[in-house]
């Protein structure tokens, strides 16, 4: 019988009594069984609300210092074990050893940030606004959050939420990807470890079902959401019209404008671990280049297929390995589904991933990178997020067209440019239409004290996750205005205490 992934519930690892609706996990590498996830039902949903419930009017009343050091502990606790985190997230996921631990790295400095949070909830204070008067803010907790995460990023993506919500003085129900759960149940053993309180931090797994309890029970103050555009509206709408604060960050297709000027080899370089690290299967992955110039465009392509030629394809666990497989049947199947399509639509696949042996042979889901040239705008490959090893090339006459491709995408999460001039920077950086901008850098992913989203269909609600905008997200903003009277003024006599 296979290993049971655990809930987390009130303190303890449960599992909930009914077992109704469950799913084996599987290593995408083999194709071979891992674990059995049982969903929670709607009673094992109610016990970790109620303890949320409870557990924040103890927790939000711990001063700030007091939860940074436990947040301390909780970050030394993950360097320790940062290894044995990142096999399981390559077991689940598929992606290599190395990227794994980046992303563990990624995740641990949002904890770091999160430790400065008696800085952080430090509020403003105006003296004698008007006579005697002074004003100040406090920025106070909301109570019970809950948060939605994607397969692609078991660890990070949940530490861009939790962190920053529990060091805030809230309680925190993370519902992550039922493909990869058990990552989120090492969260928070170690959180645990560290010393935080029963119930401040619980882990539900489920599908929709354990969703839309979650987005409109009563408890639930605020909803984080990340993952697929069509998902993230859903959640946006439905949490609003229960009245929570909602940010939800959708899918994405990512830009890289390479200009005439730029630096081929940093180029080239770029791309190759952009497009392909993870099987392409990340949000700021780079999908879409738009090569400036018909020289560009016939000189990238040829570096560009030799440079894929050369990806190791294999096992992640393995160090001599480059790219791992996609994360499950399914989704491979979409992917190859849309490389046809690409044909069809008369792209050129110039690198074809089907044909990389281990897409032939293994049991595991694998498929090589592909390389299309001449994709145009009308192409259904262009149009939508593949989230997948394939790299659509497109050409453009200048950059002021180059912009207008890139500008007129559904998405807008991050993009790119590769030039050596300063003047092209500047235009692309100025007018381009998404949230997080690369120059001669092709993952522009804000560090743990910006702040991460996008723009257009990649993100609803105003705020971003992590950094100044998380504390924001995860605090509401209370403004005294008080007023006290002059030494030797007497308070009027109906407020004087009586001395009999
Ligand atoms: P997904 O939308 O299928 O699932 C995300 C979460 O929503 C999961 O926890 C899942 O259980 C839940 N869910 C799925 N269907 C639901 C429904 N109908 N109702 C309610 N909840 C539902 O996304 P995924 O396939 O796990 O992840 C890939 C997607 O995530 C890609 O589109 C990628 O671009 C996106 N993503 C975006 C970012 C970002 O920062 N913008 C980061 C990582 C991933």
């Amino acid at each position: 019988m296979q290993k049971i992934v655990p809930h987390f519930v009130n303190g303890r690892f449960v599992e909930p009594h009914s077992r109704d609706k469950h799913l084996t996990i599987m290593n995408p590498a083999s194709g071979a069984p891992l674990s059995e996830l049982y969903f929670a039902d709607a009673e094992l949903i109610q016990v970790a609300l109620d303890g949320a419930q409870a557990a924040f009017n103890s927790w939000s009343l711990v001063p700030a210092v007091r939860r940074s050091r436990v947040l301390f502990k909780f970050k030394q606790l993950l360097e320790e074990r940062l290894l044995d985190l990142a096999e399981i997230i390559t077991a689940e996921h598929g992606k290599t050893i190395e990227d794994a631990k980046g992303e563990m790295q990624r995740g641990i400095e949002v904890v770091e940030f999160a430790c400065g949070i008696p800085h952080l909830l430090k509020g403003s204070f105006s003296e004698n606004v008007a006579t005697n008067v002074d004003s100040y803010t406090l920025h106070q907790p909301l109570g019970v959050c809950v948060g939605f995460t994607p397969f692609n990023f078991p660890a990070m993506v949940p530490m861009w939420m939790f962190p920053i919500a529990i060091a805030c003085g809230n309680t925190f129900i993370l519902k992550p990807s039922e493909k990869v759960p058990t990552l989120s149940i090492k969260l928070a053993e170690l959180l645990h470890q560290a010393g935080l309180p029963a119930g401040v931090f619980q882990v539900l797994h489920g599908d929709k079902s354990v969703v839309d309890a979650l987005i409109t029970a009563t408890e639930v103050r605020a909803v984080s959401f990340v993952g697929s555009t069509k998902v993230a509206k859903y959640i946006y709408a439905t949490s609003a019209q229960h009245g929570k604060r909602v940010q939800a960050l959708g899918g994405a297709k990512n830009h890289c404008v390479v200009m005439p000027d730029a630096d081929m080899d940093m180029v080239v370089t770029g791309i190759r671990s952009a497009a392909f690290g993870a099987a392409g299967q990340r949000c700021m992955s780079i999908s879409a280049v738009v090569a400036v110039g018909e020289y560009t465009a016939d000189h990238l392509i040829a570096r560009l297929g030799l440079a894929l030629q050369g990806i190791r394809v294999g096992n992640g666990a393995k160090s001599d390995v480059d790219m791992g497989p996609i994360q499950n049947a399914q989704h491979r199947d979409d992917i190859l589904q849309m490389l046809e399509k690409g044909i069809e639509a008369g792209a050129k696949l110039v690198v074809d991933g089907r044909e990389f042996e281990i897409s032939k042979k293994s049991k595991g889901y694998f498929l090589g990178p592909s390389l299309f040239d001449h994709v145009t705008t009308d192409m259904e490959i262009y149009q939508q997020e593949i989230f997948g090893p394939i790299l659509c090339v497109l050409r453009a006459h200048d950059l002021d067209s180059a912009l207008e491709i890139v500008n007129g995408h559904q998405y807008g999460n991050g993009a790119a440019i590769y030039t050596q001039s300063g003047a092209a920077a500047r235009q692309f950086v100025s007018a381009v239409q998404c949230g997080m901008v690369g120059v001669n850098v092709p993952i522009p992913v804000p560090m743990a004290f910006y702040s991460f989203g996008g723009w257009k269909n990649s993100k609803f609600g105003a705020a971003n996750m992590y950094g100044p905008e998380g504390v924001n997200f995860y605090t509401q903003l209370k403004i005294v205005t008080s007023r006290w009277p002059e030494l030797g003024t007497e308070f009027p006599e109906y407020i004087i205490p009586s001395s009999e």
